[in-house]
């Protein structure tokens, strides 16, 4: 008689599980100690071995599909064996009914033929999509105006991080009798600069370019527009198609302010190619991008003001650590006005005169060479047509669900057209959830473990909640912090100024949120992330052993000050 292989229960809390792969075929021969099937949760990953031989007769829950601790996921017999399914059906991992037949990811064409999949953007949402598409077997065709890369590689995350660099390294030499180290003649040469950033792009292009080719995605040059929800139009040529993604990213925000217009006023695209240093740089908004200039300006000799019109700057981190980058800021000359709105421009001798009203309605101005307008990005979807299609948008970004799925049948949209997150990594993990889901999977796009990463000098990230908003959510929780003054790479590196910062539940010591300023942040913050995607305790964090002497181990301390417990700080009293 048949037998019947359950959902095995792999953990105290595992309630259901996913059937992620099927190493078998309904009729082919099982023997014990085989893999049969991989089984995913959220917390792991696990390879079932059969435990009893026969003939693999009936699947009861294809790949993608979950069902219940104890469910029956399959039946094992003898050959010609005739049986029928006893439990309850599977879900698909969206809730829905499973379908009738396997809706698995599969890297085989279909019978039909390879499916044919469009993509309008080359930025790190849509060239990771074709990959991962052509990966899964589609035949796909990814069209772009300007230069694969998009606004990440191109004028976005990459130059920027280049020029960040530089100045770091001239920040540091500046100090470098405190290490020994003497050095004279210190000067910046803007156009070597300019010319390694530049090459660090170029390679970084030429390697998407090359990766695509190596996947055989086939790239059009050219703007794209729909001419109705199965063709698109790029350069007077009519693509068709199976399914589209758009990628097409977001532009800056340019405010309808009085002068705006003025000679000398500039976007990140222009302040990342400036061909002389400015001597004074006034930066309207104190975000992350606006931020990222007025250090790695500052640093390089810039005089920078920076006016931004909420209450603090970098206003989505936790407060008290956009505080010690603030210190750092002005510390390094930049000055910063927040509560601040700009009422206007004026072109002068000396470039642009800014005219500003304080929050107690004082009228301040503010002369410079040149002003970075840095309020913030908008999606970029003007030129798609998108009524042609059907496509639903809400003043200009794409709505999508969790799946990225837009309003209209196989038409998906990611990245900054569409995102809550406009991010690099975002829009890319959000391309891989659309061309899984293209391909039959039934994916949902997961934010929680997104981290957010501020390349000021000294390095901010944090990931999960901060603790205002771990407040607001109307659980207990505690706080655990750790000085990196405590901290002996931070000392070795000269790098003090900062803090780790763990926002945990009260009951169980669970993550709730990590937030990290200090030397390399933006490296460490995936331990928070992956302490969230683990559903990571406290204790869990502390009984992980870190090494010594790294800039990590204040992780471990901060964990351990959740439980009064530090070993680097003086005891509490
Ligand atoms: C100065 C700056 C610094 C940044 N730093 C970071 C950082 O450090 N980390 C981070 O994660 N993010 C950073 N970002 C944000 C990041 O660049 C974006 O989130 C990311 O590029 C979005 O990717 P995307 O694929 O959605 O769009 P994009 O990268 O904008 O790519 C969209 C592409 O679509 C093309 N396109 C648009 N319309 C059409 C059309 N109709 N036909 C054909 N092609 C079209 C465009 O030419 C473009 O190449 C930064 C942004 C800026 C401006």
């Amino acid at each position: 008689m048949a037998q019947s292989i359950t959902m095995p229960k792999l953990g105290l809390t595992m309630t259901e599980g996913t059937i992620s792969k099927w190493n078998k075929a309904e009729g082919d021969a099982v023997a014990v100690g085989e893999v049969l099937f991989v089984v995913s949760t959220d917390k792991l990953t696990y390879e079932y071995q059969s435990e009893v031989s026969g003939v693999l007769l009936k699947i009861e829950v294809p790949e993608n599909c979950s069902i219940a601790v104890g469910g029956e996921v399959a039946l094992v017999g003898e050959a010609g064996e005739v049986v029928s399914s006893r439990s309850a059906p599977p879900r698909a991992s969206d809730g829905r009914e499973a379908p009738v037949a396997p809706a698995a990811v599969s890297s085989a064409a279909s019978s039909a033929g390879k499916k044919k999949v469009v993509i309008i953007g080359g930025g790190p949402g849509g060239y990771v999509c074709a990959i991962r598409l052509a990966q899964l077997g589609a035949d796909v065709t990814l069209v772009e105006r300007e230069r694969v890369g998009g606004t990440c590689l191109n004028v976005g995350c990459i130059p920027t991080k280049a020029l960040v660099k530089s100045a770091e390294l001239y920040g540091e030499m500046k100090h470098g009798a405190d290490f020994g180290v003497l050095c004279s003649g210190l000067r910046v040469d803007w156009a070597a600069v300019q010319n390694r950033k530049n090459a660090v792009v170029e390679q970084l292009v030429d390697g998407v370019s090359g990766l695509l080719t190596a996947n055989k995605v086939a790239v059009v040059s050219g703007e794209a527009h729909f001419l109705s929800s199965s063709a698109v139009e790029v350069s007077g040529r009519t693509i068709q198609a199976d399914a589209f993604v758009i990628a097409a990213g977001s532009a800056p925000v340019i405010p309808a302010i009085p002068g705006i217009e003025s000679e000398g006023i500039v976007t990140s695209t222009e302040a990342l190619s400036f061909a002389k240093l400015p001597e004074k740089l006034l930066i309207v908004g104190g975000g992350v991008i606006g931020m990222e200039f007025a250090c790695l300006y500052a640093t390089l000799g810039v005089d920078v003001t920076v006016v931004e019109m909420m209450p603090a700057i970098l206003p989505p981190a936790d407060e008290e650590m956009g505080v010690i980058v603030r210190k750092r800021m002005e510390a390094l000359g930049v000055k910063i006005h927040t509560s601040c709105k700009v009422t206007g421009f004026d072109s002068i001798s000396s470039g642009v005169m800014t005219h500003v009203l304080d929050s107690l309605g004082r009228e301040l101005q503010f002369s410079s060479d040149k002003v970075l307008l840095s309020i913030g990005r908008r999606a970029d979807t003007a030129a798609l047509n998108l009524d042609a299609a059907g496509v639903k948008a809400e003043r200009g970004r794409i709505v999508v669900n969790k799946r990225m799925e837009t309003s209209v049948r196989n038409i998906y949209a990611i990245g900054d057209c569409c995102s809550p997150i406009m991010l690099a990594h975002v829009a890319s993990a959000e391309g891989e959830v659309a061309a899984e889901n293209i391909m039959g999977a039934a994916r949902d796009m997961d934010y929680k473990t997104v981290p957010s990463c501020v390349y000021t000098l000294p390095e901010m990230a944090w990931v999960g909640m901060t603790e205002k908003a771990a407040v607001e959510t109307g659980r207990k929780i505690k706080v655990g912090r750790f000085p990196l003054i405590g901290n002996g790479k931070s000392l070795i590196m000269n790098e003090t100024d900062g803090m780790v910062k763990i926002v945990a539940d009260e009951k169980y010591g669970e993550i709730l949120g990590v937030h990290i300023v200090g030397p390399h942040a933006t490296d460490l913050i995936v331990e928070g992330a992956l302490a969230l995607r683990l559903e990571a305790t406290a204790d869990e964090i502390i009984s992980t052993v870190h090494a010594h002497p790294t800039v990590g181990e204040a992780l471990t301390e901060a964990a351990l000050d959740l439980q009064s417990r530090a070993i680097h700080l003086p005891p509490q009293v």
